[in-house]
């Protein structure tokens, strides 16, 4: 794990996956969706409606374009410890035990305490076609009592999902590292594709709050937040914070010509995973197409997103991701 970990970090710095870290401060998402755990009391905003869509490919870098949606999933961040307190608030109060008491991997969902907080939705998600079936069982991810974390239920599975993108934050002090889970997963779905002469290498995973602080600062420094704000993510909005991430190979658009992202995208749910940042969805994600961007979610939910050819956003019925103001770090 040090060693991933170290590698992590050290990838951090060369590389800019944005999603991965974008982060906003703290306004929180015009969420509504009933079944999202964090108290955003404010925030009743009506729709939660995800669709919007956007040109496919967007190209990740550092364009400027104001639009948070293109960008690629960096690693950034900046501010500061502010945001992410401060997002706390927004955020799910909900949890109790500060500190990263981290669930078991295998724990369900049901078990979390938090499940108060989860309310299940009624709402189906849109689709309805069947899951398809895995070989084998790929858990859901532990889930921690922590103010500042927001979790949705998964009115399918039951399963509760981590929220993390531009539209929800994490606080700075949530550091689990990179999950068991996740790597456990990962090897297995990396063995399965060793064994069809495909070559699969954990590039990036856990970067803790802090790392985009540098990244992210890093970037405000050289063209602005505006600027940074369309490839980077803010300090506390990175997904690799969670550490249910893991980039693969070359992290780059290159990445999506090989016989390995082929594969990966029909076979990543039977391992857990998402391809989190779908192509076409740029503007429902928050970041461009990242085939090498991967998010455990575990087999249930994973197998129901594969199924519906989405995004997490529109699966769970999620309002847009955006930052919901300036960044202020
Ligand atoms: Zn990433």
């Amino acid at each position: 794990m040090k060693k991933i970990l170290l590698i992590t970090t050290v990838c951090t710095f060369l590389i800019a996956c944005a999603s991965c870290g974008k982060d906003e401060p703290l306004p929180k998402p015009p969420v509504d969706n009933p079944a999202v755990t964090q108290s955003t009391e404010e925030a009743e905003t009506a729709s939660a409606e995800t669709q919007t869509e956007n040109v496919p490919g967007e190209t990740s870098a550092p364009s400027e374009a104001a639009q948070p949606d293109e960008t690629t999933e960096e690693a950034q961040d900046a501010p500061d410890a502010t945001q992410a307190a401060a997002s706390d608030g927004q955020t799910a109060q909900t949890a109790a035990a500060p500190v990263a008491t981290k669930a078991p991997a295998s724990q369900t969902p049901s078990k979390s305490q938090e499940a108060t907080r989860a309310q299940e939705t009624t709402r189906a998600p849109e689709a309805t076609k069947a899951p398809a079936q895995n070989d084998f069982y790929a858990p859901p991810p532990p889930v921690y009592d922590i103010p500042g974390l927001t979790y949705i239920t998964d009115p399918n599975t039951g399963v509760k999902i981590l929220l993390a993108s531009k539209s929800y934050s994490m606080p700075a002090d949530f550091a689990p590292g990179l999950e068991d889970v996740t790597l456990e997963y990962f090897n297995k779905m990396q063995s399965d594709a060793a064994a069809q002469g495909l070559y699969l290498q954990l590039s990036s995973g856990y970067r803790s709050y802090y790392d985009q602080q540098i990244v992210y600062g890093g970037y405000v420094y050289d063209v602005g937040s505006d600027v940074a704000d369309t490839f980077s993510a803010r300090p506390g909005y990175s997904e690799h914070q969670t550490g249910l991430v893991i980039d693969l190979n070359s992290i780059d658009d290159s990445f999506g010509y090989t016989p390995e992202a082929a594969w990966v995208a029909e076979h990543a749910h039977e391992y857990g995973f998402i391809i989190r940042y779908p192509d076409g969805m740029e503007g429902i994600t928050g970041y461009k197409y990242e085939p090498w961007h991967i998010r455990y979610v575990g087999s249930e939910v994973a197998t129901e997103i594969y199924n519906r050819q989405t995004c997490l956003e529109t699966y769970l019925g999620l309002p847009n991701s955006e930052y919901s103001g300036a960044y202020t770090g």
